[in-house]
């Protein structure tokens, strides 16, 4: 959903929002492709405030999602929540330091973000809020033993067959090796 800027001037508004994963392109994607299954909507409460011309977002966001194990693929559920704050505004405030220069700050070296004056992309915000509240490096266990590279079966569940037989190779190579007098 967009943010209108004229619809926000001058008073604060909380608005709460639940929009299916397919409203946001980048949490779509990650079904398709990343074996991610939401299982609720993405729920966002924000409140909006608007302080000397910089628009102010404070927001908390919460959903549930099932993610694919990184070593063996069994999916694990995660309930995700956090807060987030963003500050818009349309052009850069000019900042002089102490000697009166004046200092070239982009802007989020001062924490803020631009926009074009007429509305902010509040889908994007919230998409790009839950994949930071993605876990880096998602595992069923931290222990977790993988797939065997070689039939591919879960090493969790029983261990195969395959690392016996490398050894027993390595052992039918030595039955033929002679040591040379
Ligand atoms: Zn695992
Ligand atoms: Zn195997």
């Amino acid at each position: 959903m967009q943010l209108r800027a004229e619809d926000i001037k001058d008073h604060h508004s909380g608005l709460h929002i639940e929009q299916s994963v397919d409203q946001y392109p980048i949490l779509a994607q990650l079904v398709k492709d990343g074996g991610y299954v939401f299982r609720t909507p993405v729920q966002v409460d924000v409140h909006v405030s608007v302080v000397g011309g910089v628009i102010e977002l404070d927001g908390h966001i919460q959903v549930e999602v099932e993610i694919p194990c990184g070593r063996c693929l069994t999916p694990s559920v995660y309930s995700l929540s956090g807060d987030f704050h963003q500050s818009f505004v349309e052009e850069l405030p000019n900042i002089t330091g102490e000697d009166g220069e004046e200092l070239e700050l982009t802007a989020e070296e001062m924490g803020l973000e631009l926009f074009d004056g007429e509305a902010i992309d509040l889908d994007d915000e919230v998409q790009q809020q839950v994949v930071l509240l993605l876990p880096a490096h998602p595992l069923c266990d931290e222990a977790c033993k993988g797939l065997c590279v070689e039939c591919g079966a879960n090493l969790n569940e029983e261990p195969c067959e395959c690392a016996e037989k490398k050894v027993s190779m390595h052992f039918a190579a030595l039955k033929d090796f002679k040591v040379e007098k």
